[in-house]
């Protein structure tokens, strides 16, 4: 129920109809108990910065989350950036400071939290694997093959350097887009593991790839037939690696099926939403404990409910 003292927290993009983060944050917000609402701002490009004004004026907007258009153009409008936000060159999260507004990306944590608690090669496929030998979670020796070079793919960039992968591979189909994306990071600490790959050494790459992850949209819905990866390329894939897929419908998608058929372990993009989610709520409340199960509940629920829906 919305009362007088109801404090309110958001998203705001344009547009915003398909946007999961109300579902998630209103599901979690409900179940703590808290006289919260989350709201959809639908706000053009062109009226960013007056809208980013005004919010200062509403004592009870506590933050709010920011997703396409607007996660590049809003940094210039906040007083505080955090380094990974500057690092990825996005926010996604902003909260309340005493000169306006601060900002942070928790895309890279979300991206990361599924991966925390693997190993990057399974223990038993080592000796399959001759020289190298990874001890559980020891990224130094791995390379990230990443499909890909727009705004997700740069959240997951900072998350491979983060993790400390020893070669970290873009690889994409616009020669241009492809230097530009290496040129904005030259500034980073991750540039000396980078590098830019042209879409036809892709067979090169897979077959030297421990995690290949797929940030284009290729294979999401209605093109669930659709993989950014064939079959036979996959095949190239050495067992074991990880396929992460940050599309999360379908669940799973033609990329993570031929990627698991093949000896791959996969990770579809519902946890990296739901921990992205997870961790803006923990700005905003200032606290720990979040009911990450009930969001990620309440995510699958929606998502079923939608899929039946236009089965029907
Ligand atoms: P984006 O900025 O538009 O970037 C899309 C990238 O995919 C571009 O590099 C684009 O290259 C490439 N691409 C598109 N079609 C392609 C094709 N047919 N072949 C090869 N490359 C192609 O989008 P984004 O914000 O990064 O999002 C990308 C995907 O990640 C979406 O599916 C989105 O839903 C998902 N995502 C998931 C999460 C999560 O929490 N799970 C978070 C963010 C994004 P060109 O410029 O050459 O077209």
């Amino acid at each position: 129920m919305i009362t007088g003292k109801t404090k309110l927290l958001g998203i705001i993009g344009h547009p915003l109809e398909h946007s999961l983060s109300p579902v998630m944050q209103n599901a979690a917000l409900a179940h703590m108990g808290l006289d919260y609402a989350y709201v959809p701002f639908s706000i053009k490009p062109e009226n960013l910065p007056d809208a980013i004004a005004s919010f200062t004026a509403i004592d009870n907007l506590v933050g709010f989350n920011a997703t396409i258009p607007h996660k590049q153009a809003i940094i210039p409008l906040l007083s505080q950036v955090s380094d990974i936000a500057q690092a990825v060159g996005a926010v996604n999260t902003v909260w309340r400071n005493e000169k306006g507004w601060s900002g942070t990306n928790t895309d890279v944590e979300g991206f990361l939290a599924p991966l925390n608690n693997l190993s990057p090669l399974p223990p038993l496929l080592k000796e399959e694997r001759g020289s190298q030998n990874l001890s559980p979670r020891n990224w130094h020796q791995t390379t990230a093959v990443i499909l890909g070079y727009g705004g997700a793919a740069r959240a997951v960039v900072a998350g491979c350097a983060s993790l400390g992968c020893a070669k970290i591979i873009v690889v994409g189909r616009n020669e241009q887009k492809l230097n530009d994306f290496l040129d904005s990071w030259r500034n980073s600490t991750a540039i000396g593991q980078l590098s830019v790959h042209n879409w036809q050494e892709l067979p090169e790459l897979l077959s030297k790839a421990d995690l290949l992850v797929n940030t284009t949209p290729v294979g999401m819905y209605p093109h669930v037939d659709e993989s950014p990866v064939s079959g036979d390329e996959m095949d190239l894939l050495p067992k074991g690696a990880i396929a992460y897929d940050l599309i999360y419908t379908p669940n799973p998608t033609q990329f993570l099926k031929l990627a698991e058929e093949r000896g791959a372990i996969a990770i579809d993009g519902l946890e990296m939403l739901v921990q992205q989610g997870a961790s803006a709520l923990r700005i905003w409340l200032q606290q720990q404990d979040v009911p990450v199960d009930v969001m990620r509940q309440s995510l699958r629920q929606h998502l079923r409910l939608e899929t039946s829906a236009r089965l029907s």
